[in-house]
């Protein structure tokens, strides 16, 4: 009788187990899911960012001491392998697609597969179905890859105007926030007659459809549940329809502008989202991507700081409904190739350096071409370079720069005041700037390699990415896995598993 009893209880306790075992459904599914998306936001960036802000925040700690993220501290942490059916060096479509709907595809896909004839079936599309409503947010334009493989399907991530035009037409939406749209009025220029073709203007297009355009600080920020479909898009646009770099929106800021950040767009997507029903939230901080495309380091950790932000109104969210919220972070892939650690820095590190960049190297591009137009000598360039970055010619600071830092720097000034028609770029320029503003890129790199860090590449690497989850049914993200399984994970979190 008690063998008996004793083999009972153990299959009562296997049975219940069957969920974290990775087999089987969670006994409860979350009501509201949070995905976060760094851009190209691997485990250095969030190192480096975290570093940051310790050496600020403790400028006279006796050792090194990094700062917490607000989800560097979760419950549960994996890690994922990123490669697409190209590259291990993937793109974020493919990435993206493969978070989204489970599957790998080729760069630059959204959504098919490799021979793009069959299409996938993003989770928004079962979050829907059971009932949810689904919100996107970037911090880019709003038919960028990332965002796109969440609810669009295409054979090109470039196909701007139908990606949009399937996010407005499609059910699938109901918050759609951050950036703009690259191609609102379907703008395309035949190659071969040149003739230009319009198609519907998607602002028309949204209205015909039930959304709500609001486009002001005050609107967005006064949203509620009652708002309905709701189209979001800041009144300030940087770059490509993008929302400002932090680091820029941060000296306007202290300018006196208001500039909304990433974080007022999941307040304002969870003040149109939430419903009896709850809600699956993808938001996407993409210009972390862009920063370090462009070896800009200082710019890359503003723009994980304003993630972590945004982040943290999801924190925050959850620990007013603990047992209801399930909220991962993680990233497509990582960009740059950024080190913690440099050959003429050795061992040292000198991260709070980074804190005398002010500019992103998008607005110092801006500055370049003014002195360019105003034929500027290489002295008033060096008055913006120690104005806008601290480093300086002045002897005995920590930013001075050595001959052969000056010299890097004027040979660059002199590419930077050439027209860009004009310049002659071989492969060493190649090198040197990857295909950026000569100024801007040498720069960054000597601010970058004064605090001890480094990039080795202009584009995206193969390194394994980070995931961090908090809440109902996180503990499923543990362990090292591929990024397709981030999809059936969540699903499996969610109660959805097909
Ligand atoms: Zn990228």
């Amino acid at each position: 009788m008690k063998k008996y009893l004793s083999i009972l209880l153990i299959c009562c306790l296997v049975l219940t187990a069957v969920p974290v075992l990775g087999t089987g459904d969670a006994a409860v599914a979350p009501k509201y899911v949070f995905m976060f998306i760094g851009d190209g936001m691997g485990n250095p960036q969030v190192t480096a960012t975290q570093y940051y802000i310790g050496s600020l925040e403790n400028p006279d700690a006796p050792m090194p001491t990094p700062e917490q993220l607000s989800f560097t501290d979760f419950s549960n942490l994996g890690m994922v392998t990123t490669y697409d059916a190209t590259s291990f060096c993937p793109d974020s479509a493919s990435t993206a697609t493969s978070m989204a709907s489970g599957e790998k595809t080729l760069s630059g896909v959204i959504n098919y597969d490799v021979d793009k004839t069959k299409a996938f079936k993003p989770i928004t599309e079962y979050a829907k179905e059971a009932g949810m409503e689904v919100g996107i947010i970037t911090s880019v334009s709003l038919d960028h890859a990332t965002p796109a493989a969440y609810y669009a399907k295409v054979e090109s991530r470039k196909q701007y105007y139908d990606i949009a035009v399937q996010g407005l037409t499609n059910d699938t939406l109901d918050f759609f926030g951050g950036g703009g749209f690259l191609n609102p009025d379907g703008k395309s220029t035949n190659k071969d007659t040149g003739e230009t073709t319009m198609q519907e203007n998607l602002f028309d297009i949204a209205a015909a459809n039930g959304w709500t355009f609001v486009n002001s600080n005050e609107e967005i920020r006064s949203l509620n549940a009652e708002s309905d479909r709701v189209l979001a898009i800041s009144p300030i646009l940087q770059d490509s329809q993008s929302l400002t770099y932090e680091i820029d929106r941060v000296r306007m800021e202290s300018e006196g502008a208001d500039v909304l950040s990433l974080a007022d767009f999941v307040t304002a997507g969870i003040n149109v989202l939430d419903n009896d029903n709850g809600f699956f939230m993808m938001c996407e901080g993409g210009k972390i991507d862009w920063s370090c495309h462009a070896n800009d380091a200082a710019t890359s950790i503003l723009e994980t700081i304003a993630f972590s932000d945004a982040v943290q109104v999801a924190v925050d969210f959850a620990a007013e409904h603990p047992e209801e919220t399930l909220i991962i972070v993680t990233a497509d892939h990582e960009t740059g190739g950024m080190t913690i650690g440099f050959a003429t820095t050795a061992y040292d590190t000198h991260f709070a350096y980074l804190a005398n960049q002010t500019i992103s190297y998008t607005e110092f591009d801006k500055v370049i071409s003014t002195l360019r137009d105003n034929g500027a000598s290489f002295e008033d360039a060096l008055v913006e370079i120690e104005k806008y970055y601290g480093l300086t010619t002045k002897e005995e600071q920590d930013l001075t720069l050595t001959e052969d830092e000056l010299a890097k720097i004027q040979a660059a000034y002199e590419l930077s005041m050439q027209n860009k028609d004009e310049r002659v770029l071989g492969e060493k320029e190649e090198f040197l700037y990857g295909g950026y503003e000569p100024l801007s890129m040498a720069v960054s790199h000597i601010i970058n390699n004064k605090a001890g860090l480094s990039y080795t590449s202009y584009s995206h690497t193969g390194l394994q990415i980070p995931v961090y989850a908090t809440g109902v049914g996180s503990e499923v993200f543990g362990g090292l896995y591929d990024n397709t399984d981030i999809f059936f994970r969540t699903m499996q979190a969610m109660g959805l598993s097909q």
